[in-house]
């Protein structure tokens, strides 16, 4: 069978990555996406609060709930309304403040957070996105691409990834053919931060951008 994409893909995948962590780079820097990670119970409850939510609202509401209550015992114990006070600041706050105890109770009976995708799907509020970044922040592990909205559109420009490819799962599995494996880990934060300094949604940045000539800049208006 005829492989989906070719071999210059993964060195243009490879030749990206290397460009855009040039200075040292954002995507190995695991402690820089999380403050004070990499803490696993920190690392999950602020993965699961972040969906939908700018880094900095994220971070305030993170130290807010933390302030309160430092451990997973702890965490199950405060109630809903002091909560939903803490993470005021996130988006969709009413309903991450119902898993907060809920999670970290079961955490709590564990004793750990797993490093394990299927057994983090299983918590409150953790899908396969919050689970694949806390794996990654909190351990190191990177067992697919994590994808949310910058890195399937820039995939998608770049020409990784097909145009009509919309769910994060299947963008993930077209990348994982090119990208190799040892950067599955930072590929998600190396296009989060180019895709929140360079590569806007609206209006990307090509003139600026280190990886112009890398670019096939598919669905982008010249
Ligand atoms: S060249 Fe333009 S479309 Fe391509 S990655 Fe850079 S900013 Fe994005």
């Amino acid at each position: 069978m005829q492989p989906l994409f070719q071999h210059e893909d993964t060195e243009r995948a490879v030749a990206i990555f290397e460009v855009l962590n040039a200075d040292g780079g954002i995507g190995w820097r695991r402690s820089s996406l999380y403050q004070n990670a990499p803490d696993p119970f920190r690392t999950l409850i602020s993965a699961m609060l972040s969906p939908r939510t700018d880094r900095e609202s994220n971070r305030i509401a993170v130290e807010n709930l933390f302030a309160l209550a430092q451990t997973p015992e702890m965490m199950s114990q405060l109630d809903y309304e002091t909560i939903l006070e803490a993470i005021a600041p996130v988006t969709y706050a009413e309903n991450k403040a119902r898993y907060v105890p809920l999670l970290s109770a079961q955490i709590a009976e564990w004793g750990e957070v797993p490093a394990d995708r299927d057994r983090l799907m299983t918590l409150p509020g953790v899908g396969w996105k919050v689970a694949l970044l806390t794996l990654w922040v909190a351990y190191g592990l990177a067992p697919e691409i994590c994808v949310d909205v910058h890195v399937a559109r820039i995939g998608k420009r770049l020409g990784l990834v097909k145009p009509t490819t919309q769910q994060p799962q299947k963008v993930s599995q077209e990348l994982m053919q090119i990208v190799p494996k040892e950067i599955w880990g930072p590929w998600n934060p190396t296009m989060v931060y180019h895709g929140r300094t360079i590569c806007f949604p609206s209006r990307p940045n090509c003139a600026q951008c280190p990886i112009y000539d890398l670019c096939e800049r598919i669905g982008v208006k010249r």
